[in-house]
């Protein structure tokens, strides 16, 4: 299969990074308990160009220093010997190198990466058969499309169902998902 594979809150956690960086920003004291929105820097109260203000200057060090979650490492591994996997995410140009050296660093190995904010249609056009993310509007809009998400679950996209969503709350989650997807591609 051609597996398209987010990384923010998917295959790291995002959240506690953002958190730390914007917390020093703005001298607040958020927590994981706060977090209810995609767009986390709304629940500082700042417009979008605050926000890539605030993201340009400490974007590099978020993304540096964001972990993996448990097990996504061995299983995109396990995923890598048998699919084809392509890392698609929204981040911006001027972070594909710290976020290729981030993947070389946590020895996470793929066979394409692109930085696209329309993941639909990227995905329409390089032919992935399922897309795993975390974004709640990714998966509404692939749904519509009649394509499949393996929506890694956070506080923020619970309320999304649909019969093409498949939920995962962890990557032995994930990895089930791809294993039946799989075995219903081949009917
Ligand atoms: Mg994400």
């Amino acid at each position: 299969m051609r597996i398209g594979i987010d990384l923010d809150n998917t295959v790291l956690d995002a959240t506690s990074a953002h958190l730390h960086y914007y917390n020093k920003a703005s001298g607040r004291s958020l927590t994981h308990a706060d977090v209810n929105d995609f767009y986390l820097y709304r629940l500082y109260g700042w417009n979008k160009a605050e926000r890539d203000a605030i993201y340009n200057q400490y974007g590099h060090d978020i993304h540096w220093n964001s972990a993996p979650l448990p097990m996504a490492v061995e299983i995109l591994q396990q995923l890598f010997n048998r699919h084809h996997l392509s890392i698609i995410t929204a981040r911006p140009d001027h972070f594909r190198d710290v976020t290729i050296e981030w993947l070389k660093h946590h020895k996470i190995n793929y066979h394409h990466i692109t930085l696209v904010e329309n993941k639909l249609q990227e995905c329409i056009n390089s032919k992935v058969d399922v897309l795993i993310d975390d974004g709640p509007h990714y998966a509404e809009e692939f749904a519509l499309a009649n394509k499949p998400v393996i929506l890694y679950e956070q506080p923020y996209n619970l309320s999304v169902a649909n019969d093409l969503v498949f939920r995962a709350s962890n990557w032995v989650e994930v990895k089930k998902h791809i294993d039946y997807l799989e075995s219903r591609l081949k009917l």
